[in-house]
């Protein structure tokens, strides 16, 4: 608030500063946000929590900062970042204005007017007015009164009436309520299992969409308001219908946090029933757990498993015994290394084939005659045997940006089939991949 001839936020926090040490001579001053609470009498955590926008603004954060808003942990953040505004200009409710004239004497700035989108007092049902110049907060809500700028009637009632609109702001109410950051990691799956329910591309590629399927970016802009959403996400203004865009379509890969909290909120809106099922699923959502790579063994124990299955004869069930509690982990290692269980139903057969096939190099057709009924064990350790190849080959689509889509059923590795793959070669690349091999080779 103006007082005694106050130009700027830093006069007024020194004038803070100076009657903080004439009453707490023992205390350091730290942050704005310590000082204001100090003035307001109250601790830093509730402060926070219920007179500034950070729950909002911090609403999705890392696994490092998921600390409780206001606690001692984010001192650095709240000197940084405690008193940054959450969009331009300083909003209020004339009618809530009069009501606490009324009722405390004074008005005050509201903490919900300043969400994001919200052009309409959700109490009084009327536009919301704005002054630009963010001074404005030293300011008393009623001083501004003339001089404040009006939001459109028609257009605020337009936006306030939009069913997905009213989704986004519920959902921001929501994290301004929440201790904590929500875990990115968490609100990521939430959005993406709900995400594949609807049919929306889950994952960054270059390929064009499929008929049935959707981009987040291209819904959003069906769902909100256009320059409502656009005043919002201003690169939504420049979108291509079909080209993803990182900063919206990225909620649903980026491993940290890359949009604004208020990302997550427009686009879990779009994603879910109501305001609340979509706060619930985005607290409350288990991911999947972190793969950690298994733990390699030491090449002694490795080389015991590799004996004890030659000597054998291809039986898994030897290599565990003989391994005791390493058995497993060998097991694992034995068929990544392209080694298969030759100890199963109809694998002597499967062995004759074998034996046809890589030593006496006969052909595909005529070593299947020779597994007969026991084709699905031959088959089965053909793919084994090409294990070191089948990673080889996962890196190599990966790298060409060919498919990053994983198999729906199983969740497993890239899938592409061989034609789909030739056709994407012949197209993109300007020799075809039989020139580059043998151009390796001289
Ligand atoms: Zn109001």
């Amino acid at each position: 608030m103006r007082i005694n001839g106050l130009q700027s936020n830093a006069e007024a926090l020194n004038l803070i500063a100076r009657w903080t040490r004439s009453t707490e001579p023992d205390q350091v001053a730290g942050s704005s946000i310590d000082l204001l609470r100090r003035v307001a009498g109250i601790d830093l955590q509730s402060f926070v929590r219920q007179h500034t926008t950070l729950p909002l603004r911090r609403g999705v954060a890392g696994p490092r900062a998921l600390s409780e808003h206001g606690s001692i942990e984010n001192h650095s953040l709240h000197r940084c970042s405690g008193m940054r505004q959450t969009r331009a200009g300083a909003f209020f409710c004339p009618d809530c204005v009069a009501a606490d004239q009324d009722f405390h004497g004074r008005s005050y700035w509201r903490r919900e007017h300043q969400t994001p989108g919200l052009y309409w007092c959700p109490k009084h049902r009327i536009p919301l007015r704005y002054m630009s110049d963010r001074r404005s907060f030293l300011l008393s809500p009623s001083v501004c009164f003339e001089r404040a700028a009006q939001i459109e009637e028609r257009w605020s009632i337009l936006v306030a009436a939009n069913p997905f609109v009213a989704k986004y702001l519920g959902i921001c109410a929501g994290m301004m309520d929440n201790a904590r950051p929500l875990p990115v990691r968490q609100v990521r799956f939430a959005l993406v299992a709900a995400a594949k329910e609807q049919s929306l591309r889950t994952f960054p590629t270059k390929a064009p969409l499929k008929p049935s399927e959707h981009l987040l970016s291209d819904v959003m802009l069906e769902a909100y308001p256009r320059d409502w959403i656009v005043g919002l996400i201003p690169s939504l203004g420049a979108k291509l219908r079909g080209r993803d865009l990182r900063q919206v379509d990225g909620v649903f890969w980026h491993t940290v946090v890359a949009a604004p909290a208020i990302t997550y909120a427009l686009a879990a809106a779009v994603l879910f029933e109501t305001a609340d099922s979509a706060l619930q699923a985005l607290a409350q959502h288990q991911p999947p757990p972190v793969m950690r790579p298994v733990r390699k063994l030491p090449v002694d124990e490795m080389e015991s498993a590799r004996r004890a299955y030659l000597v054998s004869g291809g039986s898994y069930s030897c290599v565990l015994s003989s391994l005791g509690s390493d058995g497993p982990r060998a097991i694992l290692e034995l068929e990544a290394g392209g080694l298969p269980d030759m100890d199963m139903e109809g694998s002597r057969e499967a062995l004759c084939a074998s034996v046809a096939f890589f030593l006496d190099g006969r052909p595909l057709e005529e070593c299947l005659q020779l597994a007969g009924g026991a084709r699905v064990a031959f088959e089965s350790m053909i793919r084994i045997s090409g294990n070191r190849f089948k990673a080889a080959l996962c890196e190599i689509v990966s790298r060409e940006g060919r498919t990053v889509g994983r198999n729906p059923r199983t969740g497993k590795a890239p899938m592409l089939s061989a034609a789909k793959w030739t056709d994407a070669q012949d197209r993109q690349t300007k020799k075809p991949p039989i020139h580059r091999a043998a151009s390796r080779q001289k």
